[in-house]
């Protein structure tokens, strides 16, 4: 079985792919909604004692625009937050992994921060979902009702377009239409279910 990330940079449209690939019966993991669940609670505890009691709202649940206006303005938060979150995404993705149904050709993992995260290596190959960042930032404001500088603000943590295709295996550009997307998720679908996985490095 092949496992393959789908990484890409805000709104490049990593979820619409793998949408798209679901809707082939392709397996997907989602780390980042994983994380979020994560956030919520196995990883609860440890971001109070991290970021102290004031991330909580009045009800004691975790206020997640109070942690994200944190971390997206501070570079050492953000890493303190993804060292508490991360190896529980990882956990529960090779616990996913060990899951799937035996025959399955190949799957999905979903994750913005595939390369940063280390995600990576638990992959055997990564698809880097390109657009530009004018375009990417009209998708994202449009679809979370968000102003231009707090989406921009998010821009400034993201690997580049270039670190990305020397990073990714293969690269899908998303600056078309949502039916252009579509042929390339069906070309992707072809070709993914061709692939081995690749040799050890070392071999
Ligand atoms: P994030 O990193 O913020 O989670 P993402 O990379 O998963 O974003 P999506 O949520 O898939 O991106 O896409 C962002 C928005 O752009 C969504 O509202 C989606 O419906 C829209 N979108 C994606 N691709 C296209 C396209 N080719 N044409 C028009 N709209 C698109």
């Amino acid at each position: 079985m092949v496992m393959i990330g789908v990484t890409g940079g805000i709104g490049s449209g990593k979820s619409t792919v793998c949408d798209l690939f679901e809707q082939r019966k392709v397996p997907v993991f989602r780390a980042d909604a994983v994380a979020r669940t994560i956030t919520e609670g196995p990883a609860k505890k440890e971001i109070v004692v991290a970021f102290g009691p004031e991330i909580l709202d009045e009800s004691g649940s975790l206020d997640r625009k109070a942690l994200a206006a944190i971390v997206f303005s501070d570079e050492e938060k953000l890493e303190l937050l993804n060292s508490v979150v991360h190896p529980l995404v990882f956990d529960e993705f090779s616990r996913w992994k060990a899951a799937l149904p035996a025959g399955t050709r190949y799957a999905l993992a979903e994750a913005a921060l595939m390369f940063e995260s280390g995600m990576f290596q638990m992959m055997d190959y990564v698809l880097a979902v390109m657009a530009d960042e004018n375009v990417r930032v009209s998708r994202t404001m449009a679809r979370d009702a968000a102003d231009e500088a707090a989406v921009r603000s998010r821009l400034r943590f993201q690997l580049s377009a270039e670190e990305l295709i020397e990073l990714s295996d293969f690269q899908l550009s998303n600056n078309g239409s949502l039916g252009d997307l579509g042929g390339k998720v069906s070309f992707f679908a072809v070709l993914f279910s061709t692939l081995t996985p690749p040799p050890p490095e070392n071999a």
